[in-house]
């Protein structure tokens, strides 16, 4: 049976929301990316970074890596929750709200 009100998953979120624009608007110190795939996301937002170059994001999957601090994640929730300490509803809930998705 079907709810009037839209239920917020993860699937909608992660279909409708482009890990290239959400990364590219979370991380004010990420270079314009010269293509698809991983590529340099500038300073990284889990250790006190101040050499970029160790963080690395992927534009299509949305995984994220750095090689200074060994953060690594799934996904554009994962980064979420792991940077502002949400639980995995809260990050979907800021996601949707924040880039009008809900
Ligand atoms: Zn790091």
């Amino acid at each position: 049976m079907k709810t009037a009100t839209r239920r917020l998953d993860a699937e909608s979120i992660k279909r409708d929301l482009a890990p290239c624009d959400f990364y590219r608007a979370e991380l004010p110190t990420m270079p314009p990316p010269k293509r698809f795939g991983w590529a340099d996301g500038g300073l990284c937002p889990f250790h006190n970074d101040n050499r970029p170059g160790s963080f690395r994001v992927n534009l299509e999957s949305g995984g994220f890596k750095c090689f200074a601090c060994a953060s690594s994640g799934g996904d554009i929730i994962k980064f979420l929750m792991l940077r502002d300490g949400l639980e995995f509803s809260e990050a979907l809930k800021t996601l949707a709200e924040e880039w009008g998705l809900a």
